[in-house]
């Protein structure tokens, strides 16, 4: 799965939303979150992000790796 990480928080710029195929990123308060169980990790949304918010769940920095879980986390509540 494709994660968001911490550059969108109150960024929210939303180029990947139009870019994703199956529509599985949610705009939440403060960012948006990628929906792992539907993400079909196509890479359309990593490029356009304009502040390089987006990782492959492999890829995420090590400082934002809590990411993969917090973006995990938000449909578990749902
Ligand atoms: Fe959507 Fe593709 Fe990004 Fe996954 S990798 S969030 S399916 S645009």
């Amino acid at each position: 799965t494709y994660v968001i990480a911490q550059p969108c928080v109150d960024i929210m710029d939303r180029a990947c939303v139009t870019e994703c195929p199956v529509d599985c990123i949610y705009e939440g308060a403060r960012t948006l979150y990628i929906n792992p169980q539907e993400c079909v990790d196509c890479h359309a949304c990593e490029p356009v992000c304009p502040v390089e918010a987006i990782f492959h769940e492999h890829d995420l920095p090590e400082h934002w790796a809590h990411y993969l879980a917090v973006n995990a986390e938000y449909f578990e509540e749902a």
